[in-house]
């Protein structure tokens, strides 16, 4: 008989069934169950091999944790000057997103909650981007953002609207449970709208027929997206995503709507009388904005129907300017700051400089995409000569030093920016 290495009471991998002494490491989970570091290496290479991400259950979301209206309004503020109305929007739709999600997941059938779309209108560098990025940092689902100028119709070149789907997926890490319920924000929605009042006779190839297609997905509906985005690999498998939870945010500058809007007040107004012509402030026709001014301009009723959450940015006055330019977390004289921070220099601006910069910005109509451009041909020739120089550890830029750099510079290129 030979001797016994092992009996009953040795510890043994639950998996392979060698005892301890016979394995490298044996982890205890302390019911009695064991694994050795063989089988964890295994089960390991096995994981990757399946090049599948370890599937997680989602977690349901529980309203104590979720951040309230006013909190998530209170963080876009600290990146987003101005703009209240977009920010309370925002903050609303995420917030009823969460919870209409945590209504399906408990299977409540009393009623169904509908999804609150959104629609941004503002003139472009108000913003719109920048709330939309902003608020993607809090979220707890997926997010992306898709440009709707290369959205074509099915078969035409360009891309098809299930590569929006296709981006959320990636966003997602392929999770499609995730991206189920995640947030999509279709920038420049404006230009798919219809060219000319009446339906076309011709075919209308970026217009209404991608509206049609982009009305599907909002609608609530199973695809089947190719998963690398894009239909140049017909060999690939499709995935199939249901769109019914998945809340879009859209954005557009809608371009002339002012005039569709100034037109519909006049028309209204008639047998008002005088007085209330007058309490219309033609300055910012934008806040008067209605669906029906969408479909003036050319976006489909059944789309429109589709986003039910309509709501303006406001044009950039002076004092927006000046405090974007400071303001911000991530402020762009913060930025220049930080920057030569690194190289030991304390840079400050001027209240006279920032005033110029914002006289700039207003005089070449740049708004506050602007700002940055004029920013950085004032900085240039600072950052190309301060680094290494012993002798310098406070920079002030001031109005003079400001004038000077743009004065001399190319001022041509920044007008032609806008
Ligand atoms: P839009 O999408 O409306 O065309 P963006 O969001 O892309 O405009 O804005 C362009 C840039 O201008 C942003 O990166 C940001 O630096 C600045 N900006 C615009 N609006 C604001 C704002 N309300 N608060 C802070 N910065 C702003």
């Amino acid at each position: 008989m030979g001797k016994k290495t092992t009996d009953d009471t040795t510890d043994r991998c639950s998996f392979c069934g060698l005892p301890r002494n016979e394995v490298g490491v044996l982890f205890s989970a302390g019911d009695g169950a064991n694994i050795c570091d063989q089988c964890i290496e295994h089960g390991h290479a096995l994981l990757m091999e399946s090049n599948r991400p370890a599937k997680r259950k989602t977690r349901p979301m529980r309203i104590e944790e979720l951040l309230r209206p006013a909190e998530i309004k209170a963080f876009l503020d600290q990146y987003v000057i101005g703009q209240d109305g977009a920010k309370r929007h925002m903050a609303v739709a995420v917030y009823n997103h969460y919870k209409r999600l945590m209504h399906e997941e408990a299977g409540d059938k009393t009623i169904e909650i509908d999804k609150s779309n959104i629609m941004l209108v503002g003139r472009t560098g108000t913003g719109k981007t920048l709330l939309a990025r902003t608020i993607a940092k809090l979220l707890k689902v997926p997010f992306t953002i898709v440009d709707a100028t290369v959205l074509t119709e099915a078969g035409y070149v360009g891309e098809d609207v299930e590569s929006i789907l296709s981006r959320l997926l990636q966003a997602a890490d392929y999770d499609v449970e995730q991206a189920q319920r995640g947030i999509v924000f279709i920038d420049e929605i404006d230009k798919i709208a219809r060219k000319g009042d009446n339906p076309s006779i011709t075919r209308d190839v970026s217009g209404e027929g991608v509206q049609q297609a982009l009305l599907k997905i909002l609608e609530g509906t199973v695809v089947n997206v190719p998963p690398q985005g894009g239909r140049k690999h017909p060999d690939q498998k499709f995935i199939q995503v249901d769109t019914s939870n998945i809340l879009f945010i859209c954005g557009g500058a809608f371009d002339g709507i002012e005039k569709k809007i100034a037109q519909r007040l006049n028309t209204q107004v008639v047998g008002y009388g005088q007085s209330q012509k007058e309490r219309v402030d033609r300055q910012n026709i934008m806040q008067y904005i209605q669906p029906q001014d969408l479909k003036s301009f050319g976006l489909i009723p059944e789309l429109i129907g589709r986003i039910p959450v309509l709501t303006y940015l406001e044009p950039l006055d002076r004092t927006a300017l000046r405090s974007i330019l400071t303001e911000p977390k991530n402020a762009i004289t913060r930025q220049y700051a930080k920057l030569f921070e690194m190289d030991g220099i304390e840079l400050s601006f001027s209240d006279e400089a920032l005033e110029y910069i914002v006289d700039k910005a207003v005089e070449y109509k740049l708004g506050a995409r602007g700002l940055r451009s004029i920013c950085e041909a004032v900085m240039m020739d600072a950052m190309f000569e301060m680094p290494g120089r012993s002798d310098t550890k406070r920079f002030e830029i001031t109005a003079d030093y400001a004038r000077n750099k743009i004065e001399n510079g190319n001022v041509e290129r920044l007008r032609s920016a806008g």
